[in-house]
């Protein structure tokens, strides 16, 4: 029988103590793309779910990561896209029902049916899925992405949950030369939208509450950074933004929601973080326009490489 090996929570209570264990992968079918892993970036809901921060995790041990990036050991009978010793990415999600409107229609991240988490979630044939904290994972082949020769490794993981969070909702409300776009959050998603908006050729307008982060949205390729610390700070921006793309997840009672919608233009779109619904991750037609995008606009994000043998000090950073 086949195993992989990864760092995985064993125990909640230590929850950024990840020890290696082997696991069952799921059974390789016709459309699956096994990869060996190489890199993996650390996202905020690997964080959240290794410390129970969305409720406890019920199966353990669970391996998480999301943002892997990997080089192709195996192809299904029918994977033509794919060959062995390609480099590959797979992203936040891993399966759907392959069936319905949605996923028939590039929208197969938002399949009511069937959709499968790469980790923490069970497959059809009863395995639990294992993210990529480890040596290896098997996914159908329209949840993995052909990385484009221009793009490193360690830059193009985090593209896979974090790049795509933001630029799917930005190519679908139509972000691009003439348009003003705002970004409220400059932390890993945020940063993501600021670099995307910017190489779509959009004017960008970066808000956050820290001052370290102004000069930082602006090497970003911000072209308005604004601090929301004066309670006045939306007021000379009414009506003027086409899209805001909004990573904070709570709103500060003084700041609420409308302060923020009263800088969009009239029609323009407001769009919050994935987690609460508006946009969730992005399509692999998405994903194929980003990497493309990143590779002509050598887009790079801001990122910090550790070993994966320190992945305790990775989720705790
Ligand atoms: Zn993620
Ligand atoms: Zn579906």
């Amino acid at each position: 029988m086949v195993e992989f090996k990864g760092y995985a929570l064993t125990d909640p209570s230590a929850w950024s103590t990840l020890s290696v264990v082997n696991y069952q992968p799921k059974t390789f079918e016709d459309d699956d793309v096994e990869l060996a892993i190489t890199h993996c970036g650390v996202c905020g809901s690997d964080v959240h779910t290794l410390s129970q921060g969305w409720g406890s995790t019920g199966t353990l041990p669970l391996v998480v990561g999301h943002e892997i990036v990997g080089i192709v050991t195996q192809v299904g009978a029918n994977v033509q896209e794919f060959k062995v010793g390609q480099r590959v990415g797979v992203g936040a999600q891993i399966g759907s029902c392959y069936k319905c409107k949605r996923c028939k229609n590039n929208n197969e991240n938002y399949c009511a049916d069937g959709m499968i988490d790469t980790y923490n979630a069970y497959y059809p044939d009863g395995v639990f899925a294992q993210g990529g904290y480890s040596t290896a994972i098997r996914a159908n082949q329209l949840f993995v992405f052909a990385i484009p020769e221009a793009i490193e490794s360690k830059d193009a993981a985090s593209m896979f949950c974090a790049g795509l969070t933001v630029y799917s909702p930005l190519r679908r409300n139509g972000c691009g030369p003439g348009k003003k776009v705002g970004v409220m959050g400059i932390g890993g998603l945020g940063h993501y939208a600021v670099l995307f908006a910017a190489a779509m050729g959009a004017e960008v307008y970066a808000f956050t509450h820290s001052e370290a982060k102004l000069e930082d949205a602006k090497k970003m390729g911000a072209t308005h950074v604004i601090s929301t610390h004066s309670n006045d700070f939306y007021k000379p921006y009414l009506g003027e933004l086409d899209i805001f793309i909004s990573t904070i997840d709570v709103f500060r009672p003084d700041r609420p929601l409308k302060t923020y919608m009263s800088m969009l233009d009239v029609h323009g779109k407001f769009i919050n973080r994935a987690f609460l619904g508006g946009s969730h991750i992005g399509s692999k037609d998405d994903c194929n326009a980003m990497l493309k995008l990143a590779a002509e606009k050598g887009v790079k994000p801001w990122v910090q490489e550790l070993p994966m043998s320190q992945a305790k000090e990775a989720v705790e950073k």
